[in-house]
């Protein structure tokens, strides 16, 4: 499962149950990208948004976390993570899951032809998301849709939330809360904000 994770909040985590149970998947890796170089706003460092996920993850035994992107130098290709998920396991039977909207740009992504041979693609969608946004992109047929409710959930939300003093309890683990806040991670000033990566 890819994704920026900043902050990992549950819908992502019911995101990934309803997957690995509505796909009969074995497990679920997280994969926190590293450079997520598409996007426009500063990102958390790699570093805290992994360790977020972690704790986010550790209870459930079906859910790992893999360090393979924030380790990797420079911006974050999917085609490569998948490359090396297949060498490091030929016959496992990959997919890749993450948001429509991101998957809505694949045939902008590094080798897309290669990517979408590699793994399924699993699309989650949130209520009322438009799905002839993935048929224009020409892409509906490629990749597989899930529909998942508690997506109304958005990292947006729970950065915004942090940053005007508002509850974000019931929206995020306790534990990624505690975390975010000890680090500084959302406040006003933004504290945490593209750190190096050391914690
Ligand atoms: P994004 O643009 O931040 O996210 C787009 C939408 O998808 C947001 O609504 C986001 O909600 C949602 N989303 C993201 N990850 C999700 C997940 N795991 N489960 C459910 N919803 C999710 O996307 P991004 O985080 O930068 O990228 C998503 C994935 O695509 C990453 O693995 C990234 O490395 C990959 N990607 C690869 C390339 C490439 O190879 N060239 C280019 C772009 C992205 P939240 O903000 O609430 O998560």
């Amino acid at each position: 499962m890819g994704g920026t994770f900043d902050p990992i909040h549950l819908g992502h985590l019911v995101t990934a149950e309803q997957a690995r149970a509505d796909l009969d998947l074995d497990e679920v890796v997280f994969l926190p990208a590293g450079q997520p170089w598409q996007k426009e706003e500063k990102t958390t460092s790699a570093e805290h948004r992994y360790l977020m996920t972690v704790l986010a993850t550790a209870a459930n035994p079906a859910f790992s976390v893999s360090r393979l992107e924030i380790d990797r130098d420079g911006p974050t290709y999917t085609i490569q993570t998948l490359r090396g998920l297949h060498s490091a396991v030929p016959d496992a039977d990959l997919h890749f899951i993450t948001g429509a909207d991101a998957i809505l740009n694949i045939l902008t992504w590094k080798d897309a032809d290669e990517c979408l041979d590699l793994a399924v693609f699993v699309a989650a969608t949130r209520p009322g998301y438009d799905l002839e946004k993935l048929e224009a992109q020409g892409v509906r047929e490629q990749v597989r849709v899930l529909d998942v409710p508690a997506l109304a959930i958005s990292s947006t939300d729970v950065r915004e939330r942090f940053g005007k003093g508002r509850a974000v309890r019931y929206l995020i683990p306790r534990e990624v809360e505690e975390f975010a806040r000890k680090h500084g991670l959302y406040d006003t000033k933004g504290n945490g904000l593209a750190l190096g990566g050391a914690v």
